[in-house]
């Protein structure tokens, strides 16, 4: 018989419930845990995050901190030492009930679990490993499980956390050194990134082993992730995408999360509350992001050094295709396929198409539209008889113009504001 009080629960699940949700790294896409026989749950099935809180963070998991008791003061976080804000703490059969009782019920498909520090980085960190530990051993659950490590915390803890866990992260927060000395002066770079070495190492080492000994354990099997905000501090775009660059190619993240700052705390080094989340920004981030994983751009392509921050009306690709005008028009008739997944409109499985179907048509822009392009952007970079030669004695500034007067963008009536959601 459980000896849990379920009215204190609900207390502490509505502070740490509340204090979790300012962390965006919860996708919980990339597992293929399946479910075995008389175990329960199947992280296979779980795919993307699939509900929102109302500031759009997703929330498809039991998303809950630990505690939010924290000895350390990072500015722009609720869960700071000097905040004045209501704390609590769940023990770890607590978070472990919570979490089968909503499996159960069909509320979630796993947990993402981070917390604040208390004591220090080992008794928090075993306190996270343990919650997974119990879930996965006695109570057979399958589902998704994503731990936060906690800088600081020994090797053999994050070790631990990858046996049980199908992802684990480690939140950079700040993105250059100076803002977080600024804002976080007892954090610093180094310690935030110990953790992804760490993890990476242990992931090479066990995939190695897992090769010869098929019975070898599966350590975090849906990789590490990290986190940015961004608008805290005064960092350009062109540093935030050059530190993912460098985290995707040093650690082999599978993703790093950027979270537009949100103004809630009243301090001097950050922007003012009522200060707009800049959720255009965010956005414009994440593409730039897709660019690097899935279209072979570098963060030096991206972002120029003379303009270092991403412009706001036009997504990345557009806005890199807009400037380097040399590249264009491409012959999708013959031209390679990276020199056709550059042309903005143009996705990953669209390039593929024209590529198949180019052995036996002549591609148009109405085939195109079928493939499922944009061809609304597509057709100014594209070589079509005749149709685009007048663009090319624009300037560059003209052409931009031109460009973007005809592109349809959802951007377009809110360059500077919050994007709707839903
Ligand atoms: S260590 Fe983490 S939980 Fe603690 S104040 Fe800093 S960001 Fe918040």
């Amino acid at each position: 018989m459980s000896s849990i009080n379920y009215e204190r629960l609900q207390g502490k699940l509505n502070i740490l419930a509340d204090a979790a949700k300012y962390d965006v790294s919860c996708s919980s896409s990339g597992s293929n845990r399946k479910n075995q026989g008389g175990a329960l749950g199947d992280a296979s099935k779980s795919g993307i995050c699939h509900s929102y809180t109302e500031d759009g963070r997703c929330v498809s998991l039991l998303k809950i901190l630990l505690t939010n008791h924290c000895i350390y003061d990072c500015a722009y976080c609720t869960s700071r030492r000097s905040n004045d804000t209501p704390r609590a703490a769940f023990t770890v059969e607590e978070v472990v009930e919570l979490t089968m009782q909503f499996y159960r019920r069909n509320y979630i498909e796993g947990l993402f679990l981070s917390s604040g520090i208390f004591k220090d980085a080992d008794h928090t960190m075993e306190r996270l490993v343990e919650v997974a530990k119990l879930l996965r051993t006695r109570e057979r659950f399958n589902g998704y499980i994503h731990l936060k490590t906690i800088p600081g915390a020994s090797k053999e803890l994050l070790y631990q956390a990858g046996l049980y866990a199908d992802r684990l992260s480690a939140n950079i927060e700040i993105p250059t050194k100076s803002g977080l000395a600024l804002l976080a002066p007892e954090k610093d770079h180094a310690q935030l990134q110990a953790p992804m070495q760490t993890v990476k190492e242990e992931i090479i080492t066990i995939k190695e082993s897992r090769k010869k000994h098929k019975s070898a354990p599966k350590f975090t099997p849906a990789g590490q992730t990290s986190q940015m905000i961004v608008g805290a501090s005064n960092e350009t775009d062109l540093q935030v995408i050059q530190l993912s660059s460098h985290f995707y190619q040093k650690y082999n993240l599978k993703r790093v999360y950027y979270s537009g700052y949100v103004p809630m705390l009243s301090d001097s080094r950050l922007p003012a509350i009522g200060t707009p989340v800049p959720m255009v920004r965010e956005n414009r981030l994440y593409q730039a992001d897709w660019l690097m994983r899935f279209y072979g751009f570098g963060a030096h392509e991206i972002v120029e050094p003379d303009q270092p921050f991403l412009d706001l009306e036009c997504d990345p690709k557009l806005a890199w295709a807009i400037r380097h005008r040399e590249h264009f028009p491409v012959n999708i008739q013959h031209a390679p396929y990276e020199s056709i997944l550059r042309i903005p409109g143009i996705g990953v499985k669209t390039a593929k198409k024209i590529i198949k179907a180019r052995k036996f048509n002549q591609i148009t822009l109405e085939h195109l539209k079928k493939m499922g392009a944009a061809v609304n952007r597509a057709k100014f970079f594209i070589a079509t008889t005749g149709k685009n030669e007048h663009l090319a004695h624009l300037t560059k500034d003209n052409f931009r113009q031109f460009v973007l007067s005809h592109t349809q963008t959802k951007f377009n009536d809110q360059r500077n504001g919050q994007l709707s959601l839903f």
